[in-house]
């Protein structure tokens, strides 16, 4: 079932001088297995929309829908939708503190009161999904690269068997051999699942490679929500977002590779 989203508006401290109207009336689909790319510049509300989609923040207007259930009811369950949406927040390596990684991907599974063999199941799937050899079991989390930490800490919410994860900037922070390796990660993890990926960016390079969709997101409203090459046929608006040119070019000769056809409002491929 799609994640519906209905209306959606956010207040910050509202009816006080820092009140925000960081979401706008947000009308969004997201359906069952299907890559998502949110992009949009620093403030445009991005964060704010995915803490509300496993109910971390809840809703100053409109509604959203899970699994065909209004998450706001009486009677919703909303520690089932986190055990269903799975949120990365940014640098989740700051969350891991435990003394292996064993303990640091089994601890989700084990609050969740499984029986062991279940847990360790879990966990050693999730460190594979994450293409962590399992000789890394019994390491120190922080005698790892950051890219493997920030890998441990994917595992550790994907030990939870998400149906959707969600991942806020991923490659903030990470050399280009790291964010590539992220990148090709989740790319495999999505090919290989039926898991339903978010993934959270400011940078263009990052979203259009893998994305089936892309969802633009400005100023508190989603302006594009559409295939790639389609957003890209937007070209000068998205510039004018501060959605760089040369991400928004680079993009555009991979998918030329790729052999999808861009047409844009300002320039051709060959003229880029
Ligand atoms: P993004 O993730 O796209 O960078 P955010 O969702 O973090 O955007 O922010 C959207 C808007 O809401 C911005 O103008 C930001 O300053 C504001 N904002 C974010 N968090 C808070 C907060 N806790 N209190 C007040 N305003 C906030």
């Amino acid at each position: 079932m799609p994640i519906i989203i209905d209306k959606l508006q956010y207040v910050y401290s509202p009816q006080t001088a820092y009140e925000k109207h960081a979401l706008k009336d947000i009308n969004l689909v997201i359906n069952d297995g299907e890559f998502v790319g949110l992009i949009g510049h620093t403030g445009s509300g991005k964060s704010t929309l995915i803490q509300h989609l496993n109910g971390l923040l809840r809703s100053t207007g409109g509604k959203i829908y899970f699994n065909g259930q209004d998450i706001y009811e009486k009677d919703f369950n909303m520690k089932y939708l986190r055990s269903k949406v799975g949120l990365v927040f940014q640098y989740p390596e700051h969350q891991l503190f435990e003394t292996t990684v064993y303990k640091d991907v089994s601890f989700g599974p084990k609050n969740l009161g499984l029986d062991q063999l279940e847990v360790d199941m879990r966990t050693y799937e999730a460190i594979k999904m994450v293409g962590l050899g399992e000789d890394m079991i019994d390491a120190s989390p922080f005698e790892l690269s950051g890219g493997q930490k920030r890998r441990v800490a994917i595992a550790g919410v994907l030990a939870m068997k998400p149906e959707v994860l969600i991942l806020d900037e991923p490659t903030a922070g990470l050399d280009p051999k790291g964010r590539d390796e992220i990148l090709e990660q989740i790319n495999k993890l999505h090919k290989e699942s039926n898991i339903t990926i978010v993934l959270v960016s400011h940078s263009m390079e990052d979203v259009a490679k893998y994305a089936d969709k892309l969802i633009v997101m400005n100023k508190g409203s989603v302006v594009f929500q559409d295939t790639p090459h389609k957003v890209f046929e937007h070209y000068k608006e998205l510039e004018m977002m501060g959605l760089a040119a040369p991400q928004v070019t680079y993009v555009m000769h991979e998918l030329k590779d790729r052999g999808i056809p861009v047409k844009t409002d300002a320039t051709t491929i060959e003229e880029a």
